[in-house]
C-alpha cells in the first residue's frame, strides 16, 4: 500500500529552550473570552462561550513573516495565549483541566475582519476569515510546570513597537479549566491538539510591512512581519 498523494508534513510548534517539537492535531479557537473585546464588537457578554477552528497547517514560526492574505482589505491581529493539549480526554471536569495541559505559548489569531463580517451577516461559516495560509502564528511552548497557573498575567500586543492590546489573563470570562472543560463535552480532546483562549479588546488592522510583537507575562514573546500582499 502506498500514498497516491504527497502526505503532509505534520505541523508543530517549538518547545521553549529546547530543539523540541510540539507535534500538532487540530487548533481549536474560543470566541469571545474577555468581556471588554465583546464591548468592542458589540456582541451579548451573556453568551457561554463558542468554538471555531484553524486549519493545524497555517501555524507560523515567531521570527517569520506572513504574507498579506488575499481578499481582504481589513486584515486584524488579536493576541492570545494558546493552551497545548498533552492528555486527551473527554467530558473532563474543571478541576481536572491542569492535568491534560502540558504548555501554553503566545499566538496571534489573524482574521480576515472583512470576510468575517459578510459571514456574519449571511449566517455562513467563518472558516475561510479564520482558516488562511498563515493565519495562525504561535511562539515557542513554555512546559506547564514552568508557565504558572495560566489564571492572570499580562497579555499585550504592539505593531511596530505602538502598544495596541493590553489585558490580563484573569478577565477572561470562562478562564483556562472552564472552557477546555466545555470544549471536550462537545469533542473528544487528543495530544497534540491547540486552543487559542481568546482576545482582549484592541483588535484592529495591519497593513504590509508592518511588525507584530506579543505577549503573555510567564511565556515567550512573538514577533512576525507581515509581507507584501499574496500574489504582488
Ligand atoms: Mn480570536
Amino acid at each position: 500500500m502506498g500514498y497516491v498523494s504527497t502526505p503532509p508534513e505534520t505541523p508543530s510548534v517549538a518547545v521553549s529552550g529546547t530543539q523540541d517539537r510540539f507535534a500538532v492535531r487540530r487548533i481549536y479557537c474560543v470566541g469571545r473570552n474577555y468581556l471588554a473585546h465583546i464591548r468592542e464588537m458589540g456582541n451579548d457578554e451573556r453568551d457561554p462561550p463558542f468554538f471555531f477552528g484553524k486549519p493545524a497547517d497555517c501555524i507560523r514560526e515567531t521570527g517569520g513573516t506572513v504574507a498579506y492574505p488575499p481578499q481582504t482589505d481589513n486584515l486584524h491581529y488579536e493576541i492570545e495565549m494558546v493552551v497545548a493539549i498533552g492528555k486527551g480526554g473527554r467530558d473532563i471536569a474543571p478541576s481536572d483541566v491542569h492535568d491534560h495541559i502540558w504548555g501554553a505559548a503566545v499566538g496571534i489569531d489573524l482574521t480576515r475582519r472583512d470576510m468575517q463580517l459578510v459571514a456574519k451577516e449571511m449566517g455562513r461559516p467563518w472558516d475561510l476569515s479564520k482558516g488562511f495560509d498563515g493565519s495562525a502564528p504561535i511562539g515557542p511552548l513554555t512546559r506547564l510546570a514552568e508557565a504558572g497557573s495560566l489564571t492572570s498575567g499580562r497579555i499585550w500586543l504592539s505593531v511596530n513597537d505602538e502598544i495596541r492590546q493590553e489585558g490580563d489573563l484573569s478577565e477572561m470570562i470562562w478562564p483556562v479549566s472552564e472552557h477546555v472543560s466545555i470544549l471536550s463535552h462537545a469533542v473528544a480532546l487528543q495530544p497534540g491538539d491547540l486552543i487559542f483562549t481568546g482576545t482582549p479588546a484592541g483588535v484592529g488592522p495591519v497593513r504590509p510591512g508592518d511588525r507584530i510583537a506579543g505577549g503573555v507575562e510567564g511565556l515567550t514573546d512573538i514577533e512576525i512581519a507581515i509581507g507584501p500582499r499574496h500574489g504582488t
